[in-house]
């Protein structure tokens, strides 16, 4: 079997999943952000090409091996297949004359070659004992031998229309080279299949054939009408459409038939193969074709509906049925009598395991399925039930984000995702530039604030000789020194201090700050350590993070002043490169507005006197520092969480005293 024809054009392809959806072979899956058609499961049959509304597949061509090769060097015969009069509904009488203008030497009916093996489906629907299968189509049968190869039994052991004709040509003319022209994507890996490789030596659609008049000026309208070259056929023509095999073999089907079906297009085709590999079908024939008779081929290029398609080639059936002449055709049948017209099938199992039912649960669960209730069996991944997808997943043949709803639930955490960094951004960027104002004040204030208390302590000291009064002095050495105080945060803040930086053990300074709390605030304060973290060694400056956890908590402790009960909760984790502390209280909260307000400089919601509104500018300071993050989170009147990140590795550039 050769399957390898239909491949992906990568610019082309915008990654939708059509494809993937539609085929039933279940061939094609994403790589590298392309849908890539896999060779050895592809069955050939151009749904894909059908579906893909940017035109990113496409399929080997013969264009140059017909026009470069064959024409010009050989009596190269056409042969088009009957639904040419659904591509071609407004001149398709013009299409021998336009095909002899390119160069064929002969342009002739397939159909013919349904006529040759009629007498043998005949004979089989009338005496064969099993279920049997039909097979001018190739992608049925290619789709039996890779997927159901306890089938192949069943399959017909009778070349198609195309090879028949092929091998009637070869037989009664010297050495013809054979060109098939037609709607179908499949018979481009038929005649190239070893088991009869001999009888055609490329294949055209009628696609391609358009492109080919156009690019060669080939103007149908203008040409003659010529007929076809002999041997016209019978019945055959009918081939295309809906029940043409049986009509063909002079077999009538009507409703209450049960020894026939005829079964047609993707979804009943795969319904009926595995009812008969169920067993579940009694019929002694069916005649299954993937597209919805050969006038919906995938290259049939029609702006006609089904029925009008068929109307057209019924319109042709008609008109051209008095061309054959009965006494003729049926001598050309007898002398064929001879020629091989059997062929055989080979399995070629691409079958994948079923994956167990643990398995398809914990895929489930990857697409937030944990109940029956939660599969929605919506089918945007192209499978009837989640399960179903589950399956295809488990065997490797589906992808991550076939399955819509979980795609929009990912799309939408990941946006809120981004949406919080991208706030958390720009309040950092908004902080550093507050930062860099910060420390250049803070430099110029620092020196004549040096100077002042030098100068006030020195008049201190000669006032203090003289026995006099220093208490208005005493008061301007206080200020300045506040003020020294205030830009040395300051300094913090902006990053400007440096780090003592030494091994310290984050549940040590935790417990050293719980205690100078407690110490302070006695049994009014209930404080609960959650301890999940292995002790950790990381590499810091003791003391301010300590400040940080003090400023924290003494916020904490503010917020909670009317609480009856004063509860503060903190939960220490880790991973292998980051500790996670958590400092929870139950006080007042902050208001929405204020949350991205908190860490810049002199924010305070509180009384003067009582708050400076530099303890979290400080501390995200001082957190920065260490390479780490800080962020709260918090609810009005229920209370605030502050979470603290710090790495675990030693490694980072600490700026050293
Ligand atoms: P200050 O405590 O001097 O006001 P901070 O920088 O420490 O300055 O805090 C800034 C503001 O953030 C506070 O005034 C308060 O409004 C708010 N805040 C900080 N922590 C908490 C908390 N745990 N609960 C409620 N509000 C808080
Ligand atoms: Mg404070």
């Amino acid at each position: 079997m050769y399957t390898g024809i239909v491949s992906t054009i990568g610019q082309k392809c915008k990654r939708c999943y059509s494809c993937i959806r539609e085929c039933p072979a279940n061939a094609i899956r994403v790589i590298d952000g392309q849908a890539v058609v896999i060779e050895e499961r592809c069955i050939s049959c151009g749904h894909c090409l059908k579906v893909c509304s940017q035109h990113a597949k496409s399929v080997e061509s013969d264009n140059i091996k017909v026009f470069d090769e064959l024409i010009p060097q050989f009596d190269t015969f056409a042969i088009v297949a009957p639904s040419f009069a659904a591509s071609f509904p407004e001149n398709y009488d013009k299409i021998p004359a336009a095909l002899k203008k390119l160069g064929f030497k002969r342009v002739s009916e397939t159909a013919f070659g349904a006529d040759l093996i009629n007498v043998k489906y005949k004979d089989i629907i009338a005496n064969n004992k099993k279920t049997m299968i039909s097979t001018p189509c190739p992608a049925v049968y290619n789709y039996i031998e890779k997927y159901f190869v306890e089938l192949v039994p069943n399959l017909v052991q009778i070349v198609s229309p195309m090879i028949a004709m092929g091998r009637y040509l070869k037989a009664n003319y010297s050495n013809p080279k054979i060109v098939f022209i037609g709607p179908c994507i499949a018979k481009k890996s038929e005649y190239r299949d070893l088991e009869v490789n001999d009888a055609i030596d490329a294949v055209l659609t009628f696609s391609e054939i358009k492109e080919i008049f156009n690019s060669n000026n080939i103007e149908l309208d203008n040409l003659d009408t010529i007929e076809f070259d002999p041997p016209h056929a019978a019945m055959g023509k009918s081939y295309a459409i809906s029940g043409g095999l049986l009509k063909t073999a002079g077999i009538e089907s009507n409703i209450l038939e049960k020894d026939l079906i005829i079964v047609e297009g993707k979804s009943k085709v795969k319904e009926i193969i595995d009812d008969i590999a169920d067993g579940k079908i009694k019929s002694k024939f069916i005649d299954i074709l993937f597209c919805e008779g050969c006038i919906n081929g995938p290259a049939i290029d029609s702006d006609l509906n089904h029925y009008a398609r068929r109307e057209k080639v019924i319109e042709f059936i008609e008109k051209n049925q008095s061309h054959t002449d009965r006494n003729v055709w049926n001598s050309e049948i007898y002398n064929s009598r001879e020629l091989d017209l059997n062929r055989i099938f080979t399995p070629e199992n691409r079958r994948r395991p079923m994956p167990s039912e643990e398995q398809i649960a914990e895929i489930l669960r990857r697409t937030n399925k944990y109940s029956e209730i939660d599969e929605l069996n919506c089918g945007a991944c192209g499978y009837d039930t989640c399960r179903e997808y589950a399956i295809a997943f488990g065997k490797g043949l589906a992808e991550d984000e076939m399955c819509l709803p979980h795609l929009i639930d990912k799309l939408e955490s990941a946006y809120t995702e981004l949406k919080n960094t991208q706030e958390q951004l720009t309040n950092a960027e908004k902080l550093a530039s507050i930062g860099q104002l910060a420390a250049g004040v803070a430099h110029e204030l620092n020196n004549p604030l040096g100077t002042i208390i030098l100068y006030s302590s020195l008049i201190r000291n000669e006032l203090q000789k003289i026995e006099k009064d220093c208490g208005d002095v005493d008061m301007i050495l206080d200020e300045a020194k506040r003020c020294r105080g205030i830009v040395s945060n300051l300094l913090n803040f902006a990053r400007e201090r440096k780090l003592n930086p030494a091994e310290v053990s984050i549940k040590n300074v935790l417990s050293e700050v719980i205690k100078i709390v407690t110490d302070t605030n006695g049994n009014d304060l209930l404080i609960e350590l959650e301890d999940n973290a292995e002790d950790i060694i990381i590499k810091a400056d003791k003391d301010q993070l300590k400040q940080v956890f003090i400023n924290i908590i003494n916020n904490a402790i503010e917020a909670m002043e009317s609480r009856d009960e004063k509860k503060l909760r903190i939960i220490l984790n880790n991973d292998d490169s980051k500790i996670f502390i958590k400092i929870i209280d139950c006080g007042c909260g902050i208001e929405e507005e204020n949350i991205n307000k908190l860490f810049t400089p002199f924010f305070t919601t509180k009384k003067i006197g009582r708050g400076t509104g530099l303890g979290l500018a400080i501390s995200y300071g001082i957190i920065k520092m260490h390479k780490g993050d800080i962020t709260i989170e918090s609810e009005l009147n229920k209370g605030t969480t502050v979470n603290i990140v710090l790495p675990v590795s030693n490694k980072y550039d600490l700026k050293l005293k």
